[in-house]
């Protein structure tokens, strides 16, 4: 399962954040997760628990917000939301796009004492 290894990473972040600003606990962490990135949601926050024992993170809420694939039209410029991997202009037609969003993994911020 390697949302424990992106667990562990994030662990690692917090916790040389943490040292950085002289704070001793993590208590909410924030990751952007996009749908990808290769990450299930429900695995990462299971393996939370575990990544976080014995850290200054442990006990903290991991707040997870995915977010959705994204694209863009080079024919025409229109935006748009990927569905069913379907990178077709849904404007225009034209299969000339380029991805914008959905590979996020990222801290989107971090709340400690
Ligand atoms: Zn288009």
């Amino acid at each position: 399962m390697h949302e424990l290894a992106i667990a562990t990473s994030i662990v690692d972040i917090v916790q040389a954040e943490l040292a950085k600003r002289s704070l001793t606990r993590a208590t909410e962490v924030k990751v952007v997760v996009g749908e990808l990135s290769n990450v299930v949601p429900e695995a990462l926050e299971f393996c939370w628990e575990v990544a976080t024992q014995e850290t200054p993170a442990a006990g903290s809420k991991l707040v997870i917000e995915t977010r959705p694939v994204t694209a863009e039209c080079r024919a025409c410029g229109h935006r748009f939301a990927v569905e069913n991997y379907s990178f077709l202009c849904p404007a225009c037609g034209s299969g000339d796009t380029q991805q914008t969003g959905g590979n996020e993994l990222y801290i989107e911020h971090l709340l400690a004492e």
